[in-house]
């Protein structure tokens, strides 16, 4: 396989160069799409971004297969954190890619893109038979996974899918992620002078502080862990504050395990403030699903053995985080994510290797090379 080194570093610089916030996608789906019907593709567009309020909806890309074989879905997503605007992107005698310091670099996840691009160049200029693939280009990842949500999934004919998104090394292949509650506690107590009549006010931050010293926090086994992030609450020095609100999380790679602690924590906190007198307010939002995969799933199989072909060495890891492969697994798409290479990610210090940018291109060739074979 031979990837063009030039070529694949050319096309990131100048995805880099097209700023593409979430929600300002616009730009960069417009030149994605050009490049993409340049190739003969059929792109198509969905309603994402009118649900999201941001200019640009998901991509999805169609390329019918020259050989039978199950569909395979790839993704990246297009949008960036900030600061992500007037990003100058250059390589270094060293081989990594940078950006100038004063903004992100955008590899997470143009990284993805470029590679799926080369990629799907590389399949051409050397006839390589492949079964149907599908390219899902998402928006506002980076907003608790917006795009990848608002995408109707019945459009897509995969069997198997492939996010190109971890922060490992290529090679690395994420089977294991957890599910993501995020809670609004809310104590209302009753406002009062603070100094003329406190005995007749009924403290909600005092409540809310008792109640959430009688919580679970932190770890609570190897797959689960829970906290408290934000606290706010009262309007001013001398009045007893009469409402609290409380912002927290708990995740856990089991499903079961995430359900029992929602109900642990929604009945301590609705209890203690109930038991000082005051109302318990609580809202649960599942804001993504777990993602459990065993070692023999197909689509971890054709992974691992795409990365030994390639004489790499298969790392299969659980991570802390949410990504566009919790949405797709909860679509019923078998979806690993895969390591990349991106380092530093979120900070104006980001960079990655073109070794990298090679190596996760030969992987995409490698799991769509064996999956024809397969
Ligand atoms: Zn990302």
């Amino acid at each position: 396989m031979i990837i063009n080194e030039s070529r694949v570093v050319n096309l990131f610089l100048r995805l880099a160069e097209i700023a593409s916030p979430s929600r300002r996608e616009g730009a960069l789906r417009d030149y994605l799409r050009t490049s993409l019907e340049k190739r003969g593709l059929r792109v198509t567009e969905d309603q994402a971004g009118a649900m999201i309020e941001g200019d640009s909806g998901n991509l999805l890309v169609e390329i019918p297969g020259t050989v039978a074989g199950p569909a395979l879905l790839f993704s990246a997503h297009m949008d960036t954190v900030q600061p992500g605007v007037g990003v100058k992107a250059r390589v270094g005698a060293d081989g990594i890619i940078r950006s100038a310091g004063d903004t992100i670099l955008g590899g997470d996840d143009k990284i993805g893109l470029a590679a799926l691009l080369e990629a799907y160049d590389v399949l051409k200029e050397e006839k390589i038979p492949h079964p149907p693939i599908e390219f899902l280009f998402t928006v506002c990842e980076e907003q608790g996974l917006l795009g990848a949500k608002n995408f109707d999934f019945r459009r897509s004919k995969a069997k198997m899918g492939y996010v190109l998104d971890a922060g490992d090394d290529p090679g690395a292949i994420v089977l294991c992620s957890p599910a993501l509650n995020a809670f609004e506690y809310k104590v209302y107590g009753k406002a009062a002078h603070a100094g003329i009549n406190p005995e007749t006010g009924l403290n909600a931050v005092k409540i809310a502080a008792a109640a959430i010293a009688k919580m679970p926090d932190g770890r609570i086994d190897h797959e689960t862990t829970c906290s408290i992030g934000l606290i706010s609450g009262g309007t001013a020095r001398n009045i007893v504050p009469e409402k609290c609100v409380v912002i927290g999380e708990a995740r856990s790679i089991s499903g079961v395990k995430l359900a029992e602690l929602t109900e642990r924590l929604i009945r301590t906190f609705t209890e203690e403030v109930e038991k000082m007198g005051a109302a318990a307010e609580t809202k649960v939002e599942q804001l993504y699903p777990e993602i459990s995969l065993e070692p023999n799933e197909p689509a971890v199989q054709l992974a691992v053995h795409a990365v030994n072909h390639l004489g790499l060495t298969p790392k299969l890891i659980s991570t802390g985080g949410g990504s566009d492969a919790s949405i797709l697994n909860a679509a019923g798409i078998p979806c690993v994510n895969l390591g990349v290479g991106m380092k530093d990610v979120h900070t104006c210090g980001e960079f990655f290797s073109v070794a990298s940018l090679k190596e996760i291109t030969e992987i995409v060739l490698a799991i769509i090379k064996m999956s024809a074979i397969a």
